[in-house]
């Protein structure tokens, strides 16, 4: 018997198979969970189309977060498909490429706004939808976030400070849905070759020095935050809400 036999789950952020959303879709197919998905647009579509098709979903819509009608739309589709709803899982960044380089002091007011509302605000937004739907039963809901939350990292400037806020929302949702039996956490993966690293200015350099500085002496896979993820989705995580858990290969607790 699978670990998540007879749940529901939507997966936002797939772009393609190397999406860390991929990884953890994955992960909860392979113990019972039955997934709905989202694309960002057309052409990611063809991306992600065969890949939800391939694990049997009934769901696959399109779901940019910028646009409140697209998510009504697909929560009402999920109500009316799944009626219930336990697992959210809410893997979308996005910042413009210029903001990714240089100094962070010269990020401009329009491109905070984009990477604050994709990267942030719309966890709170997915969230409220998914409300209802697991107030019954309860649910687990899990972002992605990053160590430039917490320390400064080269280029990745707004991106951090819109995990920061991210982090800090992940808090005051655990504490609004913990009444309702709905847990909110979110994991800290260290650097792991995907589209939306692409766009980060260095990012080579990133997996090296991760890699070094590690106490595992290596990058971690996105099949490891898909374990992770697993873990936090079942009842084995049936006391945990409110956390940003790293699966970092331990990089985080390095000092000098
Ligand atoms: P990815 O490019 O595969 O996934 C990012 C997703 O965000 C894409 O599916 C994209 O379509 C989606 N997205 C962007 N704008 C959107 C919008 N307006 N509406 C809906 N979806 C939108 O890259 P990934 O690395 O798998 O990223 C997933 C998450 O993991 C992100 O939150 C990222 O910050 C986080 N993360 C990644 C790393 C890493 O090194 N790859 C490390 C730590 C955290």
């Amino acid at each position: 018997m699978g670990l998540l036999n007879g749940k529901k789950g939507i997966i936002f952020g797939v772009a393609n198979e190397r999406s860390i959303a991929w990884a953890i879709a994955e992960a909860l197919y392979k113990e019972g969970a039955e997934l709905a998905f989202t694309y960002a647009g057309e052409i990611l579509e063809k991306r992600v189309r065969p890949l939800a098709e391939g694990i049997g979903s009934k769901i696959i819509e399109r779901c940019d977060v910028t646009r409140d009608e697209e998510i009504e739309t697909l929560f009402n589709k999920v109500r009316d498909t799944f009626g219930t709803l336990d697992v959210l899982v809410h893997s979308i960044a996005f910042a413009n490429k210029d903001e990714l380089q240089g100094e962070y002091l010269n990020t401009s007011r329009e491109g905070f706004r984009i990477a604050m509302d994709i990267s942030a605000y719309s966890l709170v937004a997915v969230t409220r939808y998914a409300t209802p739907l697991m107030a019954g039963q309860g649910g687990s809901i899990i972002t992605l976030t990053y160590y430039g939350a917490e320390k400064v990292v080269s280029n990745y400037n707004v991106m951090g400070v819109a995990k920061a806020a991210l982090e800090a929302s992940v808090r005051y949702l655990a504490a609004d849905l913990g009444p309702k039996g709905i847990r909110v956490n979110a994991i800290s993966p260290g650097p792991i070759k995907t589209l939306a690293a692409a766009g980060i200015s260095g990012f080579r350099d990133m997996l090296h020095h991760a890699a070094e500085k590690a106490p595992l002496k290596r990058n971690i896979l996105a099949e490891e935050v898909g374990k992770t993820a697993l873990y936090l989705c079942s009842d084995l995580a049936s006391g945990v809400t409110g956390e940003v858990i790293y699966v970092d290969g331990g990089y985080n607790i390095m000092g000098m």
